[in-house]
């Protein structure tokens, strides 16, 4: 299988760590949104099993009330119509009922009428003949009907007391079946509201006690009688006993949550309900400071995250113009024809440019981590340690020197280097920088230039100005040493004549014949033979003497005898020179310097002239001259 290596490429990292950092903080706030959510619903299931379990438990207590109040109405029924029509029945049941008055409990009252609503005997002390219930809705309704189960009615106002009651009523019977009266229990509605006001359903909660057609018996707020009686709610089903209801009511229009339960043996049911914003308000309340605080930190967050996005980007625009920057010194150091090379302080070479390769014939990578000194010449390499010694000492930070190198093909070139010192921003040395070029040929020409200033371009030997020099060097030398320094000053005879009879193109070619002749005669390094002016040729010979350099003129006016340059005008027929010589030593004559050589010399060149030509003279000798002249001595 092919494995797909993907990249990211890092000019789009900023934007994918800001999508990565917008999706995780979506996320989290998106968890925390939902997280909420379900807290919420939470909150709303738990008040619904708790008001289940109220609605259960006060359905139960109704129950039990109501059964306490029935058993009381069953025992009066079957007095009365067991004592139906005997003598003494009712004053029985009277004088039963008052007994009963003290331990009633949660009842109020307990009342009997007679067929025409007239009350026969009650737990209330009142005068009886005053009252008449047959107005009285339960009244009208047991009469009609032969039913004789327990009739809840609708809340009324007590006619003995005043207060308003929930009353529960039986019809009883003469022993033939027919109508005989009503007996009725009364439970005060306040009773109920004082009872559920101790159950905690929030201050706009209800808990409401109602008939099964969903008339309204009892709740916990102060009844009001206009409410009391009245249905509550027009749909509360009979199937199941028990359900949660999710309304609003008509007076508030708040949304709420309610339970009901209905009580199995009488027809009556128990709703108990609270606001959504009740059973809500402590999640809101701490739901608003947790999601207020996570905001706050992803805020935080995406704060930091911006930042850090920005300074990515802004790194990344810098590193982009640093590559610009190091592309275009790349481009300077590469397409320069100098060598750029990077010295570590080891001295080793971190970066060599390309141009090592025009230069030195080697690879950059071939010269990377070897001693930058490696390829100079034995000779040359203290120069270069010492200059590098001294940028380390920081006595410089530059310096430049000229030195020879190997190139790959084992020939010698000569650099010039400019080497300066790199620094840490802390000022620490951090390394060098040298740039290197080839001046070979720039030596060479200079030399070529050197060689110029001191040599005579006909003949190739040393010229007047180096003859000068060395000769007040050799006389230094020779004052210093105490030795002997010689000279040998050669003229060419009738010279004058060979160029008028051969032309002055042969001329100079003579001369560079008779200069040849000298430079292989003065064979010792420190002789030195050059051309004095015209075709006159001096040779400085130190140390020296008379003797020697008599010699040596006469060797050298033999090879010239020897070379046989035809010359028709001159007395043997080929050219021949006149030679002086003269010795000197300094460190023990007084004399006028080296000009007095030169002057002694001379005068014996002239005196070998006037004896003839041809010939060697040295200064100091006797000499015969032609023509029937004296001898003479020529001054040394
Ligand atoms: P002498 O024997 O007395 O020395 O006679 P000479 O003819 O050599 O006399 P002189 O020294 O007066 O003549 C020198 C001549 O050398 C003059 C000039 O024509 C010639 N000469 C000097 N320099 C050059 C040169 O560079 N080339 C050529 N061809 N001739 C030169
Ligand atoms: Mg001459
Ligand atoms: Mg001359």
């Amino acid at each position: 299988m092919d494995v797909v290596a993907t990249r990211v490429d890092p000019s789009r990292l900023p934007m994918w760590a800001a999508g990565i950092l917008a999706f995780v903080c979506g996320a989290i706030l998106a968890f925390s949104g939902w997280s909420e959510w379900e807290w919420r619903n939470n909150e709303l299931r738990n008040a619904e099993v708790e008001l289940g379990n109220l609605t259960r438990s006060l359905t139960q207590h109704v129950e039990d009330t109501f059964e306490l109040a029935d058993s009381l109405i069953r025992g009066v029924v079957t007095a009365l119509e067991r004592d139906d029509g005997k003598p003494g029945g009712i004053e029985r049941l009277q004088a039963f009922l008052t007994a009963r008055k003290a331990n009633l409990g949660r009842v109020r009252g307990i009342f009997a009428y007679d067929q025409s609503g007239a009350w026969l005997a009650t737990t209330e002390d009142v005068n009886l003949s005053n009252y008449n219930n047959a107005d009285r809705d339960y009244f009208a309704r047991h009469r009609i009907s032969a039913d004789r189960s327990l009739l809840i009615g609708r809340p009324v106002r007590s006619k003995s007391g005043g207060q308003w009651v929930i009353t529960l009523s039986r019809r009883w019977n003469h022993a033939d079946g027919r109508f005989a009266g009503v007996v009725a229990a009364t439970i005060d509605v306040a009773y109920f509201a004082q009872f559920y006001r101790q159950f905690d359903v929030g201050h706009r909660g209800t808990i409401s006690l109602m008939a099964r057609d969903g008339t309204l018996l009892a709740d916990n707020s102060i009844p009001n009688p206009q409410e009391l009686g009245r249905p509550m709610l027009e749909t509360i089903p009979y199937h199941p006993l028990s359900g949660v209801l999710r309304f609003r009511l008509a007076d508030d229009d708040l949304d709420r949550i309610g339970t009901y339960q209905h009580a199995q043996r009488y027809p009556f049911l128990v709703l108990a309900t609270r606001t959504q914003a009740d059973v809500l308000a402590v999640w809101r309340r701490d739901a608003l400071i947790r999601v207020g605080v996570l905001v706050c930190l992803v805020a935080l967050v995406v704060a930091i995250g911006a930042f850090l996005v920005k300074q990515l980007l802004q790194r990344q625009r810098l590193a982009a113009a640093l590559a610009a920057k190091e592309e275009n010194f790349r481009l300077l150091a590469e397409g320069s024809s100098d060598i750029v090379t990077r010295i570590e302080l080891d001295e080793c070479i971190g970066y060599v440019s390309p141009s090592t390769m025009r230069v030195l014939g080697w690879h950059p990578s071939q010269l990377l981590g070897k001693r930058a000194i490696s390829g100079v010449n034995p000779l040359d390499r203290p120069q270069l340690q010492e200059m590098l010694d001294q940028i380390k000492k920081g006595i410089v930070d530059e310096a430049r020197a000229t030195y020879r190198m190997r190139r790959r093909d084992k020939s010698e070139i000569w650099v010039e280097a400019t080497i300066r010192a790199t620094r840490r921003p802390d000022g620490t040395l951090d390394g060098f920088v040298a740039v290197t070029r080839d001046v070979t040929q720039q030596k060479a020409l200079q030399g070529r230039l050197e060689t110029l200033a001191i040599e005579d371009g006909l003949t190739g030997l040393a010229n007047r100005r180096r003859f000068d020099e060395r000769l007040l060097e050799e006389w230094g030398r020779a004052y210093r040493d105490k030795t002997s320094l010689a000279l040998l000053m050669i003229d060419i005879d009738h010279f004058k004549a060979f160029n008028d009879s051969y032309g002055h193109p042969a001329g100079d070619e003579c001369l560079h014949t008779v200069a040849g002749i000298l430079a292989d005669e003065a064979q010792r390094s420190s002789d030195l033979a050059a051309r004095y002016g015209g075709e006159e040729f001096a040779i400085l010979l130190p140390n020296t003497d008379a003797a020697g350099c008599a010699r040596l003129g006469e060797r050298i006016r033999r090879a010239l005898h020897e070379a046989r340059i035809t010359h028709d005008h001159n007395g043997p027929g080929i050219v021949t020179a006149s030679i002086g010589g003269a010795v000197c030593r300094p460190g023990f004559e007084r004399s006028a310097g080296p000009a007095s050589l030169i002057e002694a010399a001379d005068r014996a060149l002239y005196a070998a002239k006037d004896g003839g030509r041809d010939r060697v003279v040295m200064a100091g000798e006797i000499i015969e001259l032609p023509s029937g002249k004296t001898p003479a001595t020529v001054p040394a």
